[in-house]
């Protein structure tokens, strides 16, 4: 498998090359050139083989030629045996009569669905480096669930620094305590005395800074990352093989932020997965609901709510849906994200506008909506969803549009790790899992630093010079 960037100037490049990279040189992502198809039979092969196996068949060409079939296996069977449900990603019934679905993602480590690329990803950067003997410096900001993951993933493993930038006082108590009790050597916690953009135009900054980058071999495990898409559009086809066998089909709902998650269902339906709908559901921060709508991709501020790891402006992955709209034209499309982040707003054409409307439908809901759902979900089946869970469920519930297509809603966090919402909604805190009760009175490490570009080069430099040692 080969892949190119969406700006069309980083071309020819291998899955290794891709996952230490992260982001084209050419500021654009990169995709694989052709992707694999899922034959009908080997779909309905999948249909009783558990996760690992389905996982393993999955994703076993983009990585191809790079390792070898048993050894890719191996790494993949060893990134799910520390979630907490032997079908790492399992379907739960919502409502029976009505075909509805939850798709729990949330029995990774860090109780979201982040976990499940990125404990696959913590093991094929190990192995890489070691391959190549080589160290890399992981930099990331989040405003909660991706940090946690991430620093689960790497931490203690050989070749790699992670410096991880959140907003401080600006994340949950349990998303802070997720990060900052990690006590290995190489994970480095830094609280920026500023907003989520603040952290997130730091990362980009020392990444435009091609000496800095170079000297501490910069890399990223964000979304942009195409493994990570790899990794996601798995449990889109276990999911749709359980329910209708690998020929009929099946509907998903997804809340999104950052477009990765629904853009690996995407993925997923273009390697032949029967998927009838593809429902896209948006918080208040509507960009891609409203583009939906009228044809116009405009930014505007971003507004803080319940489901936080969606309150984005600017959805990285949609400049991959973007290239192929525009027929892989990796020149048209730099000059089009050019001018969306001159301009802040970009009209999609007609045809471009129709085969999106085509592929996704798409709505938002706010917080009282959210809040509604969860507690009707509750009063329904008893199940406590999370606000981001109930965000695509509100919205799914709405745009359905064959009810005797199963509907699936991505359930992308446990209900726990947004206690305050979930009491707002239903009068009582959701039960704790462990993995959230025994980080209570555990020591915190941090640094806070001002926001302040030289300050946080200055910090890494140190440290990473220090742990060479
Ligand atoms: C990251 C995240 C999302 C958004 O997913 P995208 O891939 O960014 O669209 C939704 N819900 C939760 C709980 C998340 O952590």
């Amino acid at each position: 498998m080969r892949y190119e960037s969406t700006r069309g100037q980083a071309g020819n490049r291998s899955f290794s090359d891709v996952l230490l990279d992260g982001m084209a040189s050419d500021g654009g992502l990169y995709v694989p050139v052709e992707l694999p198809l899922l034959s009908e039979a080997t779909l309905r092969g999948f249909a009783d083989k558990p996760f690992v196996e389905v996982a393993t068949g999955v994703m076993w060409p983009f990585v191809a030629p790079e390792f070898e079939p048993d050894e890719f296996a191996e790494l993949v069977a060893h990134s799910y045996e520390g979630f907490d449900h032997p079908d790492v990603a399992p379907l739960r019934v919502l409502d029976p009569g009505r075909g509805e679905w939850l798709l729990e993602l949330f029995w990774g480590p860090t109780l979201a669905f982040k976990d499940v690329a990125l404990q696959l990803l913590g093991n094929l950067f190990e192995r890489e480096l070691v391959k190549r003997s080589r160290a890399v410096t992981i930099i990331g900001a989040t405003s909660g669930d991706t940090g946690s993951a991430a620093i689960e993933a790497v931490r203690g493993r050989e070749g790699i620094q992670l410096f991880m930038l959140h907003p401080r006082g600006r994340v949950s108590e349990i998303q802070r305590l997720q990060m900052t009790t990690a006590d290995d050597s190489n994970i480095h916690n830094v609280a920026i005395e500023g907003t989520f953009d603040d952290c997130q135009d730091l990362v980009k900054a020392m990444f435009a800074d091609n000496g800095f980058r170079e000297r501490h071999a910069l890399s990223a495990v964000n979304s942009i990352n195409w493994a990570r898409v790899m990794a996601q559009t798995v449990y889109y086809v276990t999911a749709a093989v359980r329910l209708g066998g690998g020929s009929s089909q099946v509907a998903f709902s997804v809340p999104t932020g950052n477009f990765g998650n629904i853009y690996a269902g995407h993925v997923a339906r273009e390697m032949g997965v029967p998927i009838s709908q593809l429902i896209l559901a948006t918080n208040v921060n509507d960009i891609l609901s409203r583009a939906f709508d009228t044809g116009s991709l405009q930014i505007e501020a971003v507004t803080h709510s319940t489901s936080p790891a969606m309150d984005i402006q600017v959805s990285s992955n949609f400049e991959r849906l973007l290239f192929e709209l525009y027929g892989r034209d990796g020149t048209m499309l730099a000059a089009l994200m050019d001018r969306f982040r001159l301009l802040g707003h970009v009209e999609l054409t007609e045809p471009v506008l129709e085969a999106f409307q085509e592929l996704f439908d798409a709505d938002s809901l706010d917080d009282d909506g959210t809040r509604r759902v969860i507690r009707s979900v509750y009063e329904q089946s008893g199940i406590v969803v999370d606000p981001h869970t109930a965000v695509g469920l509100g919205v799914g519930r709405s745009l359905r549009a064959d009810p005797d297509v199963p509907l699936v809603m991505l359930a992308c966090a446990h209900p726990a790790k947004f206690p305050e919402t979930v009491e707002a909604a239903l009068g009582e805190r959701p039960i704790e899992p462990t993995r959230i009760s025994a980080l209570a009175g555990l020591p915190e490490r941090f640094e806070t630093l001002p926001n302040d570009l030289e300050a946080v080069k200055a910090f890494i430099h140190e440290r990473a010079a220090s742990s060479e040692l």
